[in-house]
């Protein structure tokens, strides 16, 4: 017999519905599929393993990463969707796959058992106690968290004045005078990028321009101009305060894992030499 946790002892504490029978040979398990994170990846997952019938649990662990955007752009058929609403939709569309069931839970540790994986889950309200469920297969939809420079104000001004992606959001500040924060080839490309949505575009190095003189060049050809001081505490803060028109700086920004899984698969990456 495979070491399985029992299905009752699980549900029984976090108040799960008791998975559906499964249909499918092999070692017993609670679900065929856990699938951390009810974002859009992981809804996506559900929809698809949905599709094919497997047991699923997904574990919706918190917000998603866009929750601060007003709505979701360049996506076709819904541009413009409020994140929430988009995620709304999903789980409607979803409620006919009786074999996939969403619950607020948040996973905070995974490990191989012999035929599958066994998931610790605590209530993403509170941190309770975990609570094992055991899986055939676990599909990890955790998405990333943005790491922040140090700018005082660009947190609170994330997704609507502080931007991360012109593609996402380009459009809608289009023409308007933009900031963009970054140094090296990363400014460098983001400055370059940007300057497709707006003629008046100055790139914030914060330092150290980092910028190769063919780089320099392609910027002065393209009309963005350079502003290299480090002056953290005022210059950062004043251009997102002044109110019309509002240059919003694209910031570029590191991603990592979430929380302890997310912090446990980057030490994973980095174990392994990768990023
Ligand atoms: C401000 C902003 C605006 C954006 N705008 C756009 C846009 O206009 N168009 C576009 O295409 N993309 C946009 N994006 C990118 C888009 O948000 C992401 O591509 C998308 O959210 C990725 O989906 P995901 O499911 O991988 O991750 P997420 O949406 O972040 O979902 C991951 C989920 O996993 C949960 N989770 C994490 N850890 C655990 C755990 N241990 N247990 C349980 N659950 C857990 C999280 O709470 C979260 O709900 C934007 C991003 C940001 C930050």
């Amino acid at each position: 017999m495979p070491a399985t946790r029992s299905a009752p002892a699980a549900t029984d504490q976090l108040a799960l519905p008791a998975p559906r029978p499964r249909r499918s040979r092999g070692p017993q398990a609670d679900y065929d599929v856990v699938v951390v994170g009810a974002g859009a990846a992981g809804l996506s997952a559900a929809l698809t393993l949905g599709r094919a019938c497997r047991r699923v649990l997904v574990c919706d662990g918190g917000p998603p990463r866009n929750a601060p955007s007003p709505g979701v752009h360049a996506f076709l058929t819904r541009d413009g969707t409020p994140p929430a609403e988009l995620l709304r939709l999903a789980r409607e569309q979803l409620r006919p796959y009786e074999t996939v069931q969403i619950q607020p839970l948040r996973v905070t540790a995974v490990s191989r058992q012999r035929g599958g994986f066994c998931v610790s889950a605590v209530a993403a309200s509170d941190e309770g106690p975990a609570v094992p469920v055991t899986a055939r297969r676990v599909v990890l939809c955790t998405g990333v968290v943005d790491e922040w420079p140090p700018l005082p104000g660009a947190a609170a001004l994330w997704g609507r004045g502080v931007l991360h992606c012109p593609y996402c959001h380009g459009w809608e500040v289009r023409d308007q005078p933009l900031a963009v924060y970054g140094r090296g080839k990363t400014g460098y490309g983001l400055g370059l990028l940007v300057s497709r949505w707006s003629p008046d575009v100055v790139l914030l190095t914060d330092g150290p321009a980092g910028i190769t003189p063919h780089g320099l060049a392609r910027l002065r050809a393209q009309g963005v101009r350079r502003l290299d001081r480090q002056e953290r505490p005022n210059l950062p803060t004043r251009h997102l305060r002044r109110r019309r028109p509002r240059p919003r700086p694209a910031t570029s920004h590191h991603r990592g894992g979430r929380g302890e899984l997310g912090r446990h698969q980057a030490q994973r990456r980095a174990d392994e030499g990768r990023v």
